[in-house]
């Protein structure tokens, strides 16, 4: 059986002092780990993460990477750069930067293949939104997501990781109801066998106001392999119920 997968996505939060006392606090909280668990960062964190982290069961990601591999790109910050702060996984297509940085479907799959190309594993995020799932649209949505990144990666899709996360569930305290999320991520182990890879052996995360209380019951779902988790990372103690509750 795979090992399960927490992750933690910060988003644009942190401090210095706040990053020390978070991952000090999660340290000292962890035992050994018999399950895989990552922070993804803001990228200025990532030396400061790489030391705190270093020698520990944790690993650490990005939250995005170009899909250029360096020159004249103001801003961007390459895999290869990445790299060099020992990130393990990098979140590539979450819903805020496909709504409010314009990232399509294409530019997804160009960010993953970057990062496969570095040994990062790309934690792939599709989901729909509310009008989306309104309009009886989610499964349509999220193979296309998908899709674009099987076509792009296609002989490395097993390294990658997938996220659902459902844009009306992130940040809202609206979770998708377990058999919601189970029924979301069979489509996607589906769709990933049909392309021919280990199916089986790819994680698939649910992301979306996943917490304490809320975690067992989604982590129970079969097709459920762990959890992409955003402002519960943030509290030690929240975030070790819900690598506790994935064990
Ligand atoms: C996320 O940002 O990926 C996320 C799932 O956020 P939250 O847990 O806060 O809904």
């Amino acid at each position: 059986m795979k090992k399960r997968l927490i992750v933690g996505n910060w988003k644009m939060n942190g401090s210095l002092a706040a990053n020390r006392a978070l991952l000090e606090a999660l340290r000292s909280g962890l035992d050994s780990l018999r399950c895989a668990v990552a922070v993804c960062v803001p990228a200025p964190y990532l030396a400061q993460t790489s030391q705190l982290l270093s020698g520990s069961d944790m690993a650490w990601g990005a939250q995005d990477v170009s899909a250029h591999e360096a020159g004249a790109y103001t801003g961007e910050v390459s895999a290869a750069m990445l790299k060099e702060f020992g990130v393990r996984y990098c979140i590539v297509g979450h819903s805020e930067r496909r709504q409010y940085h314009s990232e399509a479907d294409g530019l997804v799959a160009a960010k993953a293949q970057r990062a496969l190309e570095l040994g990062i594993t790309p934690i792939v995020c599709v989901g729909e939104t509310l009008a989306e799932r309104d309009a009886g649209r989610t499964e349509a949505t999220v193979t296309r997501q998908l899709a674009a990144v099987i076509e792009e990666n296609a002989p490395r899709t097993a390294d990658i990781v997938v996220a659902y996360e459902p844009v009306w569930a992130i940040g809202t305290g609206q979770t998708a109801t377990p058999q919601q999320a189970q029924h979301v991520h069979a489509l996607l182990r589906a769709q990933l066998g049909a392309a021919g890879g280990d199916a089986a052996q790819i994680a698939i995360l649910y992301g979306g106001s996943m917490n304490a209380g809320n975690a067992a019951e989604l982590l129970a779902q079969p097709d459920i392999d762990g959890g992409l988790i955003g402002g519960a990372s943030l509290r030690a103690p929240d975030f070790l119920k819900i690598i506790a509750a994935a064990l």
